[in-house]
């Protein structure tokens, strides 16, 4: 856990969050300012810094997340969604511990902006 890291800090339960579902490796939760009719995001437990910082030693949580996320979205019946992570600021990213938001609901548009 990283001292001061506001999503290390909802993993661990020490704020409060909307929980979408939880296991040993990986939190999910709603996003606070959802963009979508469902938005939530899905965490490592274990503090990465973003997509930028995925290697060899901590990679198998990614593939796990994306096993997650649709195995929520499924739960959720979503039939159509879109899957994020911004990496650096110029990218929006705001919260620096790896995050995929997972949105749906709404017609997406192509680029994104
Ligand atoms: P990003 O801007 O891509 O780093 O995404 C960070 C996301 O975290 C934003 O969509 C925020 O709305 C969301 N967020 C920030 N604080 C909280 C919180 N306490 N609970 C839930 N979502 C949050």
């Amino acid at each position: 856990m990283k001292n001061d890291c506001l999503f290390c800090a909802i993993a661990a339960g020490e704020i409060p969050s909307s929980k979408v579902y939880e296991d040993e490796l990986c939190y999910a939760f709603y996003d606070i300012a959802p963009q979508a009719p469902v938005h939530f995001l899905v965490i490592p437990k274990d503090h990465i810094g973003s997509v930028a910082e995925v290697d060899g030693q901590n990679s198998a949580v990614v593939a796990h997340i994306f096993e997650v996320i649709a195995r929520v979205a499924r739960e959720l019946g979503l039939e159509s969604y879109r899957v994020v992570s911004n990496i650096g600021e110029q990218a929006g990213q705001s919260v620096h511990h790896l995050h995929f938001h997972v949105l749906s609901g709404r017609d997406m548009t192509w680029p994104p902006g």
